[in-house]
């Protein structure tokens, strides 16, 4: 039995089999081979596979998610037959006398860098569809089994030198148990995932992650933070008891689904849920969530192959209003940028992403992609309570902007007849330290603040939220942190405006006492924290 003692980030417990995902960029060695000919058939014989692969995860795909969104695996056997890409791989193969995975990463390399050198977003983005079906092939010329874990049938728990949000949506859902990464951190996007499908995930396990471990038995612990590969019995046996426990609880916590979240003292706070995309919201409603605190709309964008049309906006916007009825629906216009990046935005490479061209800063020098969200929002507003929520404000005159483009968008929309919400709310999100010290002013011109305690750490600390290795110094608890927070939640009540936390720290009950005496509206955390937490509310 292996023993790993790492972080934990996400609580539950779960038992099952290990599937370790190639993530990271292994050198792939080169070989000299004597039979050219056996070498060729070789890579013929990968082709296939992946081709049957991909068929297979086309299928799947069309029935689960639609025709739409299998497009792209249609397009990556259309390219893995590619004469350019065949030739290039069976040249080097036959001329340089090399092993077939080194002809296929170095073809890889090659048109991957022509395709990013390419003046067009869309050919720059077909560089990570050329990697993509490469690294099939050289998974299946490795021995390995399907690169995105879409054979086998039976459940599995992910370990993965990092998980990008991209690498995430990808995931079949259905089949994974929890999550357990080198890198990572409580803050970073695999994380957030975890906790809103209520899984259990490990982060930081660093050179403890063993390619060799692939199909093992393993227990994870998030809670305690522990993994135990290969376990033995009597371990096996305890946490069995322990997961039975942990279920026995949650279910207890169903108990409280329909009761007032409010301390016996009949302090109020609207509890509500974070989520990434629609179907997130059965969750919502299975955890009795007030409403919804923070829709991450750039999700919607990451699951493209292409800048999601209006249509297709306001179809998802409106399936949330309509699910949550009366209940308010806070949607934030797109976050991408820093670690949420899409190739068809053809964003340029970046040394500090995180200090750099993201989130509104796209919105207003790119007005175009702006207004076809704000449309989709305002057209679904008719059917249910939706607030828009601007994130990584700096200055009063971000918000002035954003606003005007909201007003053109209104005109438009009047222009054409199309029914909206005239009052529709807009709040901003308070994740920069410049915006907690213009927080009076910023509160004079919107209707809600709502904190983003992932990022604000994040650059009131200079701690990359993705790192693992800042331990005490990104602390979560700093004092600089929660005065930030009661600096802004009186501000937004001077200004008579509401104030919440939609960054994970919302959830942190070893801090739930302090929120109340802070005086916080609203907290908006992951669906699977709500009763928890509603549960700590009413302790007090
Ligand atoms: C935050 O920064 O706290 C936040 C809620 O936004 P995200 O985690 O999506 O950056
Ligand atoms: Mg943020």
């Amino acid at each position: 039995m292996k023993t790993i003692n790492s972080t934990g980030v996400s609580s539950g417990i779960a038992i099952g089999t290990i599937k370790v995902l190639d993530t990271a960029e292994h050198a792939i060695e080169r070989r000299a081979i004597d039979n050219p000919e056996e070498e060729v058939a070789r890579f013929r014989t990968a082709q296939n596979t992946a081709c049957d692969q991909l068929k297979a995860l086309r299928d799947k795909t069309a029935a689960e998610l639609g025709e739409g969104k299998a497009e792209l695996f249609d397009a990556h056997q259309l390219m893995l037959r590619d004469p350019d890409y065949v030739e290039s791989i069976e040249d080097l193969i036959s001329g340089n006398k090399v092993n077939a995975e080194f002809a296929v990463n170095s073809t890889a390399e090659q048109f991957a860098a022509m395709f990013e050198a390419m003046d067009n977003s869309y050919m720059q983005a077909r560089a990570a569809d050329i990697k993509d079906i490469s690294k099939r092939l050289i998974s299946i010329l490795e021995g390995k089994s399907d690169a995105n874990g879409a054979n086998g049938d039976n459940p599995y728990i992910i370990f993965a030198e990092d998980l990008a949000p991209s690498e995430t949506v990808q995931l079949d859902r259905s089949k994974v148990l929890g999550f357990v990464t080198a890198k990572g951190s409580s803050n970073s996007h695999t994380a957030i995932l975890a906790r809103t499908m209520g899984l259990p995930a490990i982060i930081g396990i660093a050179d403890a992650l063993d390619p060799q471990d692939d199909g093992k038995l393993a227990v994870v612990d998030g809670t305690a933070g522990l993994v135990f590969i290969e376990p033995d019995e009597p371990t096996l046996a305890e946490y069995r008891a322990k997961k039975k426990q942990y279920e026995d609880h949650l279910r207890l916590l169903q108990e409280l689904k329909g009761k007032p979240t409010e301390t016996s003292e009949g302090q109020k706070v609207r509890l509500y849920a974070n989520i990434g995309r629609p179907s997130d919201v059965a969750s919502v409603l299975a955890n009795d969530a007030e409403g919804i605190g923070l829709f991450r709309s750039e999700f919607l964008y990451l699951e493209s192959e292409d800048f999601p049309t209006e249509e297709f906006q306001f179809e998802a916007y409106k399936e949330v209003a309509q699910k949550m009825g009366d209940r308010l629906v806070v949607i934030r216009t797109l976050d991408i940028g820093a670690d949420k990046q899409v190739g068809y935005f053809g964003l340029e490479h970046e040394d500090n992403p995180a200090l750099g061209y993201r989130a509104i800063r796209i919105c207003l020098t790119r007005p175009e992609i702006f207004k076809v969200q704000l449309r989709a929002l305002l057209r679904a507003s008719v059917y249910g309570n939706i607030a828009i929520m601007l994130p990584m404000i700096t200055s009063v005159q971000e918000v002035h902007d954003a606003k005007a483009i909201l007003e053109s968008v209104k005109d438009e929309l009047r222009a054409e007849d199309k029914p909206l919400n005239e009052n529709i709310e807009v709040g901003i999100m308070i994740e920069t330290p410049a915006s907690v010290i213009m927080a009076d002013e910023l509160a004079a011109e919107v209707d809600f603040f709502s904190i983003g305690t992932n990022d604000l750490t994040q650059y009131t600390l200079a701690c990359d939220r993705q790192n693992p290795n800042l331990g005490r110094f990104a602390d979560t608890h700093s004092p600089a942190i929660l005065r930030m927070i009661r600096t802004v939640t009186e501000a937004a009540h001077r200004h008579g405006i509401w104030c919440g936390i939609c960054g994970e720290l919302g959830a942190d009950l070893t801090l739930t006492e302090e929120f109340l005496n802070i005086g916080l509206d609203e907290l908006s955390v992951s669906p699977t924290s709500v009763l928890p937490l509603r549960e700590e509310i009413r302790k007090r």
